[in-house]
């Protein structure tokens, strides 16, 4: 019996623009993604605030149906990702599209070719790896789709996934640059970290254009927000590799002064600290050298702690104050008063850490077969007849 391939419509609102859209299975990628909810049948895109373009320096432009038409059909302009924010009644969603795919798919070495296949390698680490964490600290991903729009843009490919709120790129140069919101996005890190994966796509400028905050969860008051009440989720998972066992000496919070690569212990938990300002001299309850001197000193008395533990406990020694990276998921006591008595550290949910994802077969990443996956993309477009169909209202 032949199965139902999910399809949805898409619909720009104030425009005669409508199209069927079709779930596209990515070639030789067998790892589900989330269906969408029932009640999803059409995803309306509003006629305002809703269509964006990454600019150079990780600035979000909005931009009018009309201008994307075009954008990115030049190659020497490589933010051809078209950002959409879809509503149905219930939800909101994320669409990254990637338009006129069929006059760039021959050409690899294109730049809208490099887009496509990051826009894939990100769906596919998330189906592959992130299914626990969806929802929490990264969006719940919702697979690829592709329409075929005609005159507007030809095949449009894209993804769909939950809608998280807004980049630090432009919160930081609004009120929400506190303290506390920083904390926020390190500790979301930390857990990435501890869950065995690293991101492994932090560049200089725009180092946190993929750090999302939800400003619009319902509930939160206008000082919640500001005092990192909010969720932090990590998107663009285009070069992350599991199995990463993080060996970080310190955390990710202010340390009041300048520590190596070699001090922290692990590279890309230094290329957070920097950028959020954690390593400036500056004077702190807690100094950089403090910290280190009482993470040597806990893991030669305790060596059978492994290193999350350690950091738990000299977060909840040191750090009393400041959120645990687990938020609401442990809970830590201690059985002594002295400043390095033991900890003793009750989850309320198992942790899925990188010492067990070790077991999973297809986690290296020198394993994986994205680099052939995406050339099959050609002739998935080329039949040109099962995947949507442009319509007008
Ligand atoms: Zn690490």
């Amino acid at each position: 019996m032949a199965t139902t391939v999910p399809a949805i419509r898409v619909y720009f609102e104030g425009s005669a623009q409508q199209y069927n859209a079709k779930r596209w299975n990515i070639p030789n990628h067998v790892e589900p993604f989330e269906p969408l909810p029932a009640d999803v049948t059409c995803l309306v895109v509003p006629r305002t605030r809703s269509l964006f373009m990454n600019a150079h320096y990780g600035e979000r432009l909005e931009i009018s149906l009309d201008e994307t038409k075009t954008w990115g059909l030049d190659d020497e302009n490589d933010t051809a990702l078209i950002f959409a924010r879809a509503r149905t009644p219930t939800s909101t969603f994320c669409l990254r599209m990637v338009l006129n795919t069929e006059k760039f798919i021959r050409h690899q070495r294109s730049n809208r070719y490099q887009v496509l296949d990051r826009l894939v390698k990100d769906a596919q680490f998330h189906s592959s790896h992130l299914a626990d964490l969806q929802g929490q600290m990264v969006p719940i991903h919702y697979g690829m789709w592709l329409m075929n729009t005609g005159d507007w843009a030809g095949r449009v490919l894209f993804s769909i996934t939950q809608w998280c709120g807004v980049s630090w790129n432009v919160l930081e140069l609004t009120q929400m640059n506190t303290k506390a919101n920083k904390i926020l996005i390190g500790r979301t890190f930390e857990a990435l970290h501890d869950f065995g994966v690293i991101y492994d796509d932090l560049s200089h400028v725009e180092s946190f254009r993929h750090a999302i905050i939800d400003i619009n969860s319902p509930g939160l008051s206008h000082e919640d927000l500001l005092n990192g009440k909010a969720s932090c989720y990590i998107t663009g998972f285009s070069k992350a590799h599991t199995n990463h066992r993080c060996m970080r000496r310190v955390p990710i919070l202010p340390l009041g002064s300048f520590l190596s690569d070699e001090e922290v212990g692990c590279v890309e938990t230094a290329d957070v600290l920097a950028p959020l300002d954690f390593m400036k001299k500056e004077n702190t309850d807690v100094s950089a050298s403090e910290a280190l001197e009482w993470y040597a000193k806990y893991s030669e008395l305790y060596p059978d702690a492994d290193n999350m533990d350690v950091l738990i406990a000299q977060r909840a020694r040191l750090y009393p104050t400041v959120p645990s990276v687990c938020e609401g998921h442990l809970t830590v006591t201690f059985n002594g008063n002295d400043e390095y008595s033991r900890a003793i550290i009750r989850r309320t949910a198992p942790v899925d850490s990188a010492e067990e994802q070790e077991l999973t077969p297809d986690s290296d990443p020198d394993l994986s077969p994205e680099p052939e996956a995406l050339s099959t993309v050609v002739d998935r477009l080329e039949q040109a007849t099962l995947e949507g169909s442009a319509t007008t209202s």
